[in-house]
């Protein structure tokens, strides 16, 4: 139901339903905070305005602008920011929700409140909108469904339920996954799927087609090309995890909307460019998901970073550093993900150079990717692989509003959009690690405490 442009009508009066019930429930109508004398960055990509001034009501930005321009209204709580920045709140569009506790992933950690802890910590680290890629219980749409009735308890989620993927393929053998991924071996049994996800309720069809180095059969082209057209005619969005560059042509030739990792096995070609910009297609580097992989073994010196430690218990924190640490030093695959990411890194700017969409995704959610903290280091990530600290909060914000297709109503900061922020004490574009002060986050006009 999200997402068709042949439906905005319909999407706009969901949104506004969304932001009534908001109110409603939570006796916000009354409630206006002014945010005054900040440096705004608003997710457009243009330079930033010193001194200004945001009114937040009903969940939404009433008004936005120059702190000389803008009134406040009477009986608004006023806070001042001086010399403080506004960036927009932080959407991924690569996570995974609910089935992890510690380093254990099982889909029976799924539960309410499980899932809710992780949209939690999410948007205490800035993250007001996350995706959830293709490991989803059910569930997870009676929590999107409560956000979009005014509940707000995390980031807004927006979810793919169960992926595709091959009969036995990636990443079915993976830790406590087997039965998640719908396993599929026609167009006519993807078709039937799509629609049972559309009917389910998704927002998004997610496919893996990757042979994880040979060790499964991909999806083909004829299975995941049935997928994107019926995704499509179900208004479904339609992303990829892949790894080679020969698949992410097929895929974007067959309609693809968004590529869920980098391209890791070789540079990117001029054909492969020319195809993402004529179809529009979002690209996503999930660089802190490739560093995961090894990183560990080299006792990151973030692991005693308070910033990390806010989001991560102790008995995890003693896993990474001794047994996780340990595995990874001795991963047969070690050397061929420090080559991967790499690549992925030359890959990013690249194409962030040729135009072609760049988004911005952590992967998130799985084992030993802590949600929040590593949207921090994938922008870090991105700026080391060559972005500007603005193109990488362009990317979390504008386009990956446009990537969602919800911008009309979120995003960048402006009139009447959602009032979800960041307020930072540095400022994040003369050193993205700035990105780390947070002084507040308000998602729907609150503040998240
Ligand atoms: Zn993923």
């Amino acid at each position: 139901m999200l997402i068709s442009s042949s439906h905005d009508n319909d999407f706009s009066l969901m949104w506004r339903l969304w932001f009534l019930g908001l109110a409603s429930a939570l006796g916000l109508s009354a409630q206006v905070i002014v945010l005054q004398n900040a440096r705004l960055i608003d997710g457009n990509g243009g330079a930033p305005l010193e001194a200004a001034t945001v009114v937040m009501a009903d969940g939404k930005i009433r008004d936005i602008g120059p702190s000389s321009r803008v009134k406040t209204p009477e009986a608004a709580q006023v806070v001042d920011l001086s010399g403080k920045t506004i960036m927009p709140g932080i959407i991924n569009l690569h996570g995974h929700v609910g089935m992890v506790k510690g380093l254990s992933q099982d889909m029976a950690n799924y539960t309410r409140e499980n899932a809710e802890a992780q949209l939690k910590m999410y948007a205490m680290y800035g993250v007001t909108s996350t995706t959830s890629m293709g490991t989803d219980d059910d569930l997870i749409v009676e929590i999107r469904d409560e956000q979009r009735r005014g509940k707000v308890n995390g980031a807004r989620v927006f979810t793919a339920l169960q992926g595709f993927t091959s009969i036995g393929g990636y990443p079915t053998q993976a830790p406590g996954v087997k039965g998640v991924a719908q396993e599929v071996a026609t167009s006519a049994q993807a078709r039937a799927w799509v629609n049972r996800l559309a009917d389910k309720g998704a927002d998004v069809a997610k496919m893996w087609v990757d042979s994880h180095h040979e060790s499964f059969k991909k999806l083909g082209p004829t299975v995941y090309s049935a997928i994107i057209e019926q995704a499509h005619k179900r208004d479904l969005l339609t992303f990829a995890h892949l790894y080679e560059l020969s698949d992410a042509k097929g895929l974007v030739k067959a309609g693809l909307d968004v590529i869920a990792h980098s391209i890791r096995d070789e540079e990117v070609d001029d054909e492969l460019i020319n195809l993402l910009k004529k179809n529009n297609v979002t690209y996503v580097a999930t660089l802190s998901r490739e560093k995961s992989t090894f990183i560990y073994a080299d006792s990151p010196a973030w692991l005693d970073d308070p910033f990390f430690r806010k989001g991560v218990d102790a008995a995890t924190l003693e896993a990474l550093k001794t047994p996780l640490k340990a595995t990874q030093a001795k991963d047969p695959e070690r050397d061929i993900n420090i080559k991967g990411l790499a690549i992925a890194m030359k890959n990013i700017k690249k194409l962030s150079d040729a135009g072609v969409r760049i988004g911005f995704g952590s992967d998130t959610g799985p084992p030993a990717r802590f949600s929040g903290y590593f949207e921090h280091w994938e922008m870090e990530l991105m700026v080391e692989a060559g972005l500007t600290p603005m193109q990488v909060i362009q990317a979390a914000s504008q386009t990956n509003s446009e990537a969602l297709r919800v911008a009309k109503e979120f995003g960048t900061l402006e009139k009447g959009k959602a009032a979800d922020l960041v307020v930072l004490n540095q400022n994040p574009l003369d050193d993205i690690l700035n990105t780390h002060d947070i002084h507040s986050v308000y998602l729907a006009g609150q503040k998240i405490e």
